[in-house]
């Protein structure tokens, strides 16, 4: 199994500072859907990781998330692809969870589900969705989209630095165009 994870806000879908709290708020990012069914299609288990804050202080409800969840789900299938598995966070930055990326707890939870990957790629606008992919050996994989070019600005501050071996593109369909590619090479 090949097994391609996501962060979601920034990298699948436009990211919000006042985190997105409903299904109409969530707006997928221009070639973003297509690029998953392209991994899809080509034999690859994409999956979702992301931490969502705003549950903790009750900025939105599970019940919410599950509804924006559903939103991602079916918008993927219309395009033609699909997501194995979405986990996600709902504990906040003080809570000192288990799977709050940058720790490895939301990885864990997908393999567990999904089975250990022979090939794993990790794809985040954050340097913490990078850190967290490096617990499971992911190759760390860097947008410029939602917070990426920020992420790239302070790579060169001193708690900054991208995981090693980290690339960077300007987005899923670049990512997904470069995972594909690499298998013919
Ligand atoms: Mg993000
Ligand atoms: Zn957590």
């Amino acid at each position: 199994m090949k097994l391609v994870i996501l962060d979601r806000d920034g990298v699948i879908n436009e990211d919000s500072e006042n985190f997105i709290r409903t299904a109409d708020q969530y707006i997928a990012l221009p070639g973003a859907m297509a690029a998953i069914a392209r991994l899809s299609n080509n034999g690859y288990t994409v999956a979702v990781a992301t931490n969502q804050s705003g549950i903790a202080p009750g900025l939105l409800t599970l019940r919410d998330l599950a509804g924006i969840h559903d939103k991602l789900q079916q918008l993927a299938i219309a395009a033609g692809g699909e997501i194995s598995k979405i986990v996600f966070c709902p504990h906040g930055p003080d809570d000192d969870c288990e799977c709050r990326k940058p720790k490895a707890g939301l990885m864990n939870q997908l393999i567990d589900a999904l089975g250990t990957p022979e090939t794993c790629f990790m794809v985040g606008d954050n340097l913490r969705d990078l850190q967290a992919g490096m617990a499971v050996n992911a190759i760390p994989l860097l947008v410029k989209t939602g917070k990426g070019n920020r992420t790239i600005a302070n790579s060169s501050l001193p708690h900054g630095s991208l995981p090693e071996g980290t690339l960077i593109f300007d987005d899923l369909r670049a990512v997904a165009d470069w995972i594909i590619g690499r298998q013919s090479v």
